[in-house]
């Protein structure tokens, strides 16, 4: 009985989630069009006498249930790919089809993880009668930074006591450290067209529009603190020069380590934008396209996930994990290894490893991780802690080829059963105790001071 039991059962569910990884994986699909990859797991839960909830106007996202009463603890599960990233699973460049598409975020076994996890956990609650609420959450959409934001607009993780997470990468570790804060969003300006010799006058330049806001953006840049972080693509320019563009669209990115700044940006940076369109007689249209919140890392639940981690031990690589790692290991330079490593704040000793065979320890909770996630959101409505796993060789970068690689191969699934038991462990040990429970909500309501989660959509 207890936790031995628990990873007892997941290890007997091996195959059945190595598989169900390797299917995700041999089928990427992109953001929000995860049918296959959610309907494999919630037909698996379903079976498993998981009640299954849809989550309304989100296809692709649903919630299995189990369980009744608080604790309510949850856990979050992705599972879309990435354009432009299929792979083989082969220490050479080689796309596996012509889906375009590739799991080079590992999603297909951050999802399956929390599957196994919560499969494992739903029969010693039946058997241990265990008092509480346990769900797995299946949240699409991760890389375009909207799944979690529009579930939470929904109200989906509202009595929520406690929620946790894993992500692919290449140490075990805590992620104590917080993530950007982001908004990305587009501006369309709308003029006149014509002939951009012949009349040239009665023309109103929605490229000009375009233009001017980005240099009044470049100044803007003096004038915002220093962590924040302003990118820009122009998605449409106009079709020719000598037509006056009536249409063009800049699209921005702002970060910021708080939302509060990303907020106030935001705002300074459409009064550029109403500026062009004033100045150049065109008019603007604003559309928010997806928000996230930095991450409250709870310490409390992070503790709690380290200790597990160590109580699992280090994901059980085998020597064939071993030599397709060294294949794909050898593919990146030490440097170019440093400067991802450096990125997760690791340890220097790490980096003499091919794979991340040991718990890392790291005090990063003062840090703030240079990308965004929109389990931010999720973190601002309840205690969360997320560690990662193993999933690749050190010092792989993420969404690059050699991630699909390792995400599809024995390194990945075995890191995937690693994080899977981890998070079983936790889950269990705060049903078992929910003093814990309170601990973490006691740490979030002081670290909130107050603060109420609003949606970046109706800031
Ligand atoms: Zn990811």
């Amino acid at each position: 009985m207890g936790k031995k039991t628990l990873f007892d059962l997941i290890d007997q569910n091996e195959k059945v989630l190595k598989d169900m990884a390797r299917t995700i994986w041999e089928n990427p699909e992109g953001a929000f069009n995860e049918k296959k990859a959610s309907g494999l797991q919630r037909d698996y839960l379903a079976k498993q006498g998981f009640n299954i909830i849809d989550v309304p106007d989100v296809e692709t996202a649903f919630i299995a249930e189990t369980g009744q009463g608080k604790p309510v603890i949850g856990i979050l599960g992705e599972y879309d790919a990435l354009p432009g990233m299929s792979q083989k699973v082969s220490s050479v460049k080689e796309a596996y089809d012509n889906s375009g598409y590739g799991h080079g975020c590992g999603h297909n076994l951050l999802g399956t993880g929390g599957v196994g996890a919560v499969a494992a956990l739903k029969e010693l609650m039946e058997t241990e009668h265990i008092k509480g609420t346990l769900r797995y959450y299946g949240c699409p959409a991760e890389e375009t930074l909207s799944g979690k934001v529009v579930m939470a607009r929904k109200g989906v993780f509202d009595d929520l006591d406690a929620c946790i997470s894993w992500h692919p990468a290449s140490m075990n570790v805590v992620w104590g450290c917080s993530f950007l804060a982001v908004n990305s969003m587009k501006f369309a300006f709308k003029g006149i067209p014509a002939h951009a010799a012949a009349a040239p006058q009665a023309g109103r330049s929605a490229l000009d529009a375009v233009e001017l806001m980005n240099v009044g953006a470049n100044y803007l840049r003096e004038h915002v603190i220093e962590k924040a972080r302003i990118h820009y693509v122009i998605t449409n320019g106009g079709m020719a020069p000598n037509i006056v563009p009536d249409n063009a669209e800049v699209w921005y990115y702002v970060r910021a380590p708080r939302r509060a700044d990303v907020r106030e940006i935001t705002e300074r940076l459409k009064k550029i934008a109403q500026g062009a369109a004033m100045m150049t007689e065109t008019t603007m249209e604003y559309e928010l396209v997806a928000g996230c919140y930095d991450v409250i890392a709870s310490k409390t639940l992070g503790e709690l996930m380290h200790n597990n981690m160590v109580e699992v031990g280090p994901p059980k690589f085998t020597k064939e994990d071993y030599e397709f790692g060294s294949k794909l290991s050898a593919l990146t330079t030490k440097d170019e290894k440093k400067k991802v490593m450096s990125t997760y704040f690791a340890p220097d000793h790490v980096l003499d490893k091919v794979l991340c065979d040991e718990i890392i320890e790291i005090d990063d909770s003062d840090l703030i991780m240079a990308g965004s996630v929109d389990a931010g959101d999720v973190s601002y409505i309840v205690p969360f802690a997320q560690i990662t796993a193993a999933t690749w060789p050190v010092g792989t970068a993420a969404h690059t080829w050699i991630a699909t690689a390792s995400s599809g191969s024995g390194i990945g699934m075995n890191a995937m059963m690693f994080a899977a038991k981890t998070m079983a462990g936790t889950v269990y040990d705060l049903f078992k105790d929910t003093t814990k429970v309170d601990a973490a909500k006691a740490e979030f309501e002081k670290r909130l001071g107050g603060f109420k989660y609003i949606s970046p959509f109706d800031e």
